[in-house]
């Protein structure tokens, strides 16, 4: 099964439980080998805009200090690695990049959550449309050529209301560009858990199709996600039913850019 996991997250986003060590042990006491925090990463928003579901700038220290120090800890039983999930916001994205400069992050992941720059996304076309998915498909891009997102996760998480052909031609553009810019597609263990609308079968049948590497994510919010053999044994049927090529992340640390 899965060993390899670089898709976890911590009680500093306000929307997981569980302490840094917890997310340690479990996965180590289930077999993983490699275990990547990527919680959400802290943003450069302008004026006094607060998003309450990611870690706040000051405490990006403390993350790393806590995790630097399991890291070491553990060392004989699980390789460490310290990165983020984040949006790409174009208005902010060099400020993140300034930002998270002083600190060894070994990666990050793109998690497209809100379009634009999350504080106008009121702006953006109603979720659940076509014109949705082509802007999310543009956005997305826009940042796999950046060149330094590691992989993109869960690349089917806007829906669409009625997944007529052309959200399949929007979403044959973002393979396509997952494949050029060597970003691979992440199958979400937390839409399998959680039942969402990703993995949305369909969408892994297309990614399929064209050839495109996969990974797997746990998306994980609280230790038990290390537990959850039924998930892990959805995902491997979702790579094995359409054929996926499953690959392991290869990390793009930001301090060598
Ligand atoms: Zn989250
Ligand atoms: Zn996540």
């Amino acid at each position: 099964m899965f060993t390899v996991n670089y898709h976890t997250h911590t009680a500093r986003c306000k929307h997981a439980s569980g302490t840094d060590r917890d997310y340690v042990q479990f996965a180590a006491d289930h077999g993983f080998k490699t275990l990547g925090f990527a919680d959400h990463s802290p943003q450069c928003f302008p004026g006094d805009y607060y998003s309450n579901f990611r870690m706040l700038r000051e405490e990006t220290e403390g993350y790393f200090s806590s995790l630097l120090a399991l890291k070491e800890e553990f060392k004989d039983r699980i390789d460490i690695k310290i990165g983020f999930e984040a949006e790409y916001y174009p208005a902010i994205f060099r400020d993140l990049l300034n930002f998270l400069e002083p600190y060894p992050c070994d990666y990050m992941i793109l998690g497209q959550h809100f379009l634009n720059n999350e504080y106008d996304h009121p702006q953006t076309p109603a979720r659940g449309s076509v014109e949705y998915i082509y802007a999310y498909v543009d956005q997305v891009c826009e940042a796999m050529r950046t060149g330094y997102f590691t992989y993109l996760a869960h690349p089917d998480l806007p829906w669409c209301d009625d997944y007529s052909p052309e959200y399949f031609k929007a979403m044959e553009k973002l393979i396509a560009c997952s494949m050029e810019t060597k970003v691979p597609l992440e199958i979400n263990c937390l839409g399998i858990h959680g039942s969402r609308n990703y993995p949305y079968r369909p969408f892994w049948k297309l990614v399929g199709e064209m050839s495109a590497p996969v990974v797997v994510g746990l998306d994980a919010h609280d230790q038990y996600a290390f537990t959850l053999t039924g998930v892990f044994e959805e995902a491997q049927r979702i790579i094995d039913d359409y054929n996926l090529i499953y690959t392991e992340p290869v990390l793009r640390p930001l301090h060598t850019k």
